[in-house]
């Protein structure tokens, strides 16, 4: 499903520019909730993903994503990477190393939602490569 008017649920917001040095290719940001839970809409355009990161955290933390649209993926390093569609949900715990991004031929949107916990921050560590990413379907 590459039609990204189908996925607009919350709205696409603007050029994620603040995050922009840890994706490759474009993504948008359109903040949710910034109260209570903190919850990002994330779109990414066809080939956009972002950097290797982990969610620290001393207690609690991490972040769950709610997929509302296209053919995306989800990979911790060490595993498979996990291929995600409307509807799928990814809980990721604090200190997991991951990353989360759109399929070659098609839009991604997930929900990010911020799990609340003491000392709560992100690494951003190195870009997926073309050559692991070219390897997905
Ligand atoms: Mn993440």
């Amino acid at each position: 499903m590459n039609d990204l008017s189908q996925s607009v649920i919350f709205g696409r917001g603007p050029e994620n520019t603040a995050y922009a040095q840890f994706f490759v290719g474009q993504s948008y940001l359109n903040m949710i909730s910034l109260e209570q839970v903190v919850i990002g809409n994330v779109t990414f355009e066809p080939g956009c993903r972002n950097n290797w990161h982990i969610h620290r955290a001393k207690s609690g933390g991490g972040q769950i994503l709610l997929v509302t649209g296209g053919r995306g993926w989800y990979q911790e390093e060490g595993k498979p990477a996990r291929e995600l569609h409307a509807g799928d949900v990814v809980h990721i715990p604090a200190g997991v190393k991951h990353w989360h991004g759109a399929a070659k031929d098609s839009w991604f949107v997930h929900l990010a939602v911020e799990v609340p916990g003491e000392g709560t921050g992100n690494e951003w560590l190195e870009p997926v490569s073309d050559e692991e990413y070219d390897k997905l379907p």
